[in-house]
């Protein structure tokens, strides 16, 4: 990533001005969705510390790291969307897509859970739910700022 990139989780700032400072630990995720951006642009990079980090303790099973890796290896990540956010009382849900690379378009779309504890957001897991409807004439999700039938769509 070079100085000028542009941030992988799609908020259209650039990455060291958004996910960069969290995944170097100067800065903690003020809410969940910083958090869950900052998660799904260490799945873009590779960043597996990152990920074991913010997953909760309670949620890192034996083989974690493994099973990071190989996710991380087989996927090619194009694009995110947060559909949802809310937050009460330390803990958030977010819903969100994250598009993959796959014939047709892969998409991951999910309802995670999450916890603020000692200040920190960690990630617990999350419900799948089923695929969301693109319009074709909707902006594309990464960030092309392309209609969706001229870029992934088409
Ligand atoms: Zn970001
Ligand atoms: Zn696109």
């Amino acid at each position: 990533m070079s100085d000028s990139s542009l941030c992988p989780c799609n908020s259209g700032l650039l990455y060291k001005e958004c996910c960069q400072p969290l995944h170097q630990h100067t800065h903690v995720a003020e809410d969940a969705e910083k958090l869950m951006r900052s998660r799904y642009s260490a799945y873009h990079l590779g960043l597996v510390d990152y990920l074991l980090e913010t997953l909760h303790p309670s949620k890192r099973h034996p083989g974690e790291r493994e099973a990071l890796q190989e996710s991380i290896s087989q996927t090619d990540w194009l694009g995110l969307k947060i559909i949802d956010h809310k937050e009460a009382n330390n803990l958030a849900e977010v819903e969100f897509v994250a598009f993959y690379d796959d014939e047709p378009l892969g998409q991951l779309r999910e309802r995670s859970r999450f916890t603020r504890e000692a200040g920190r957001w960690f990630y617990h897991d999350g419900l799948f739910l089923p695929p969301l409807k693109l319009g074709r004439n909707e902006v594309c999700f990464c960030g092309s700022g392309r209609k969706f039938k001229q870029c992934h769509g088409s």
